[in-house]
C-alpha cells in the first residue's frame, strides 16, 4: 500500500445517494465495505465526513436565522452521519471510535489528538465528528486540520466526480483531467478543489491531496495500491523540479570554474615584468632521451626581481636544461657558472607590456565566450524541464538565477584580467 495512514473525508452529500435528503443505507454499505478493504490490509483509517446532506451553516441565514447559530447545526448534523458511519463501519467487523469536537460524552469521545493516534496505532479505524468545532469552518477544513495533527500521510477526497479537471465537464467536453498537479496550479488555474482556508492549510504543511470518485466500488484501494484513480494535488513535482535545478545550476557552476582555471593558468604563462619560477613552467628538457618537465629535473628559484636561478638536481644535466630553455624561446639567455644557470630577466619594453596586456585581454574574451555557451547550455536545460511540467514562474526564476551567476563569474573573469593589466604595467 502506498500510505500508511490516511485521512478520508466524505460530504455528507454523498450519503443521500440517489435520494434528495438523508442517509441512503446501500450508499453508507458501500462505503463501509471499500473501506473495510484497506482496513483489513492493515492501512490506518481516519474519518472526517460532512453534513451536507442534513444541514448547512448558509442554509441558516437564507432563513433569516444567525449564521453561527446555523453553522452549530450543521456540525451536529455531521454527528448524524459519524455515527450512521460507524455503525455500518461496526456491522462490516471494523472496530471504530467516534471522537468529537463538540462534547457529548454520551455519543462520542472527546477530541483528544494523542488518543485518536494510539486508535489508530491499535488498528481502529476514528471518525472525527462536529468539524473543527468552530462556526464559519467546513469539514474540509476540519479534515485537512485532523490530518496534519494525526500525522495522516494525505487526504482521500471522495467525491462524485473522478477528478480534477481543467474546466467542468459537465459544461465543456474539451475539459481534460488532470493526474497530478502542484498547489501553485490550482491556484493559478481558479481551480476548486476544497474551500481555500482547508487547501491553504494543506499546501503549507505539505499534505498531498488525493480526490478520487469514491462512488464507484473498488476505488478506494485503487487508490492506496497507487493507480492512477483520481487526482493528486502535491508539491512533489516543485520538490522534483526544485532538484533538477540545482542539479543544473551546479553543472554550470562547475563548467564555469573550469573555464576559470583554464584562464588563470593561461594568464601565468603571460610573463609580467617581475621574475618568477612560472616563467619557466612550459620548459622540457630532454632527460636521458625523454621530454620532462624542468621542474622535474631541476629547482629553479627567484634570486631577486630581475634574476632566476636553475639549479639542475644532477650537475650533467646543465647543458641540456640550457639547451631547452633557449628552445623555448622566451627570449632568455641563461649564464653557466658550471653549477648553476642563471637567468637575468630583461625589462620588457612599453610596447611589449601592452602587447601582453592584449593577449592577456584576449584570454579574459575567450573564458567569457566560454561562460557564454555554458550558460546557453543551462538555459536550454531549463527549457527543456517544460515539458517536464517546470512551471513559468519557475522557469522564470531559473533563468535569473543562471543570469546571476552568469554575472558572478563575468565579474570574476574581470577582475583577473584587472590584477593581470597591473602587475604587466608595472615596472
Ligand atoms: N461546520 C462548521 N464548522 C466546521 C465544520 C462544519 O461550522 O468546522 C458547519 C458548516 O455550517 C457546514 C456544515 O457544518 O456548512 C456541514 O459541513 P460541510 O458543509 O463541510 O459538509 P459537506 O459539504 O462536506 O457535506
Amino acid at each position: 500500500m502506498k500510505y500508511k495512514r490516511v485521512l478520508l473525508k466524505l460530504s455528507g452529500e454523498s450519503l443521500m445517494g440517489k435520494k434528495s435528503f438523508g442517509i441512503d443505507n446501500q450508499r453508507l454499505n458501500d462505503y463501509a465495505q471499500q473501506i473495510k478493504d484497506i482496513y483489513d490490509v492493515g492501512v490506518e483509517v481516519a474519518i472526517v465526513i460532512g453534513g451536507g446532506n442534513i444541514f448547512r451553516g448558509v442554509q441558516a441565514e437564507e432563513g433569516g436565522m444567525d449564521r453561527t447559530h446555523g453553522d452549530y447545526m450543521g456540525m451536529l448534523a455531521t454527528m448524524i452521519n459519524s455515527m450512521a458511519l460507524q455503525a455500518a463501519l461496526e456491522s462490516a467487523g471494523i472496530d471504530s471510535r467516534l471522537q468529537s469536537a463538540i462534547e457529548m460524552k454520551e455519543i462520542a469521545e472527546p477530541f483528544v489528538r494523542r488518543r485518536a493516534v494510539r486508535h489508530l496505532e491499535k488498528g481502529r479505524v476514528v471518525i472525527f465528528g462536529a468539524g473543527t468545532g468552530n462556526p464559519y469552518f467546513t469539514t474540509d477544513s476540519a479534515a485537512c486540520l485532523r490530518a496534519i495533527e494525526i500525522n495522516a500521510d494525505v487526504i482521500l477526497k471522495g467525491t462524485r466526480v473522478d477528478g480534477i479537471y481543467t474546466a467542468d465537464p459537465e459544461k465543456d467536453p474539451s475539459a481534460k483531467k488532470f493526474d497530478s498537479i502542484t498547489f501553485d496550479d490550482v491556484y493559478k488555474n481558479g481551480l476548486k478543489v476544497m474551500d481555500m482556508t482547508a487547501f491553504t492549510l494543506c499546501k503549507e504543511n505539505d499534505l498531498p491531496i488525493i480526490v478520487f470518485d469514491m462512488d464507484t466500488s473498488g476505488n478506494l484501494k485503487k487508490v492506496l495500491l497507487g493507480e492512477t484513480v483520481g487526482t493528486v494535488v502535491s508539491n512533489e513535482k516543485v520538490k522534483e523540479m526544485i532538484e533538477e535545478l540545482k542539479m543544473i545550476y551546479d553543472e554550470f557552476k562547475g563548467s564555469n570554474d573550469k573555464s576559470l582555471k583554464h584562464l588563470e593558468s593561461e594568464l601565468l604563462k603571460i610573463r609580467a615584468g617581475k621574475a618568477s619560477p612560472s616563467m619557466l613552467s612550459g620548459v622540457m628538457v630532454d632527460y636521458y632521451g625523454s621530454p620532462t618537465p624542468l621542474q622535474q629535473v631541476a629547482n629553479v628559484n627567484t634570486m631577486d626581481a630581475r634574476t632566476l636561478t636553475v639549479q639542475p638536481w644532477e650537475k650533467s644535466m646543465l647543458e641540456e636544461i640550457m639547451k631547452a630553455i633557449l628552445h623555448a624561446n622566451l627570449g632568455f639567455t641563461p649564464q653557466d657558472n658550471g653549477e648553476v644557470l642563471i637567468i637575468n630577466i630583461p625589462p620588457l619594453t612599453e610596447e611589449r607590456r601592452r602587447d601582453l596586456v592584449k593577449k592577456a585581454k584576449a584570454e579574459g574574451e575567450h573564458a567569457k565566450v566560454g561562460i557564454r555557451n555554458h550558460r546557453k547550455d543551462a538555459m536550454d536545460m531549463v527549457k527543456s524541464l517544460k515539458d517536464e511540467g517546470l512551471s513559468e514562474d519557475m522557469q522564470k526564476d531559473a533563468e535569473d538565477e543562471i543570469q546571476n551567476i552568469t554575472n558572478g563569474f563575468t565579474k570574476k573573469v574581470d577582475e583577473l584580467i584587472d590584477t593581470k593589466e597591473k602587475d604587466i604595467m608595472t615596472i
